[in-house]
């Protein structure tokens, strides 16, 4: 073996990740090896583990909120030195020949491929990406801006799907990480956030007040008024047509997960008056190119709590239990 690197791996679905020694990736042609710095914890991950996303192979290293070092440099690459500050997101490939990715729509290509998920991720000390797909980032602080990477760049997609900074009163449903980076963005744009949270999590509804939403309560409660869009980051399918009921005729209602429990039924009255119900799926470059050049003029400031690596299980049950304000993040 040549150097080695320590891992948080997952085996099997339903179980917990192991901490693994193995040898270090290797850059290969067009790609580089990225010393992690940081890596966030995404709900996806929690999908990941618990079987609810078709199975990748395993051993797995999850993690696509990759803040790192380029410490090597395969055949081919233009652009990125060693020493740079990389940000590796979910899309980490894509066919660029099929007809979704011709039309700029390669976060739909049917081939591509998913850092932390299809490809080995960021709950390591070292990863390797394709150069293409990694975002220089500019940042002294790896912990701050690894939720950027996705939650913020699932959250600006969701926001934009909504109508962007069009509608005036915005419903944000999971005050997580993404409602949290997202509600920054919102509010610097003078909209008005109405967030909910699970019933009965004032700990969370104070959070969304303290950061600015004009109201904030539990998902089984009336807002006070009307809403212009929503936007679902809890993957709960009783959420929609709640959410539908509390918004405009002709508002959007986008779910920014990849994975909700089933829909329940609903009358057709609360979709009527071109009411209408989208999904997010993945990200786009040029989704990241935007939001990461936005996120300093806001500024986005994110909340996190940070976990050495082998604590991924512990840093995954507090997501899950919903007991962190904001973002966790691994320290390797
Ligand atoms: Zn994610
Ligand atoms: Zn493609």
């Amino acid at each position: 073996m040549g150097e080695t690197m320590r891992a948080m791996r997952l085996h099997a679905i339903g179980k917990p990740l192991e901490l693994d020694r193995i040898e270090r990736p290797q850059p290969q042609a067009g790609q580089v090896q990225v010393r992690v710095l940081a890596c966030g914890v995404c709900r996806t991950d929690l999908h990941l583990i618990d079987g609810e996303l078709e199975k990748p192979e395993f051993p797995r290293i999850p993690g696509h909120e990759i803040v790192g070092e380029v410490t090597g440099l395969g055949e081919g690459i233009e652009g990125l030195s060693v020493g740079d500050r990389v940000g590796v997101p979910w899309l980490g490939w894509t066919c660029g020949e099929c007809e979704q990715c011709r039309a700029g729509r390669e976060n739909l290509c049917s081939k591509a491929r998913f850092t932390g998920y299809t490809l080995d991720g960021g709950y390591a000390e070292y990863c390797v990406a394709d150069a293409r797909y990694c975002f220089p980032i500019d940042t002294d602080d790896p912990e701050a801006s690894a939720p950027l990477l996705c939650a913020g760049l699932i959250g600006y997609r969701t926001w934009r799907m909504a109508g962007g900074d069009e509608p005036r009163k915005l419903g944000i449903y999971g005050f997580g990480a993404a409602a949290h980076i997202l509600a920054q963005l919102a509010l610097s744009r003078g909209q008005e956030i109405y967030a909910f949270t699970r019933p009965g999590d004032t700990q969370a509804q104070e959070f969304a007040r303290r950061l600015g939403a004009a109201w904030a309560g539990g998902s089984d409660e009336n807002p006070p008024d009307t809403l212009d869009a929503a936007l679902l980051f809890a993957p709960v399918g009783e959420l929609v047509p709640a959410a539908l009921s509390h918004v405009r005729p002709g508002a959007r209602v986008v779910s920014g997960g990849i994975h909700m429990s089933d829909i329940p039924s609903f009358p057709y009255h609360l979709l009527w008056e071109e009411r209408s119900l989208h999904s997010v799926a993945n990200l786009t470059r040029h989704d990241g190119e935007a939001f990461l050049a936005l996120a300093p003029k806001v500024p986005i400031r994110t909340e996190t709590r940070a976990y050495p690596l082998e604590e991924a299980n512990q840093a995954l049950e507090d997501l899950r239990e919903g007991r962190l304000s904001g973002a966790a993040v691994l320290i390797p």
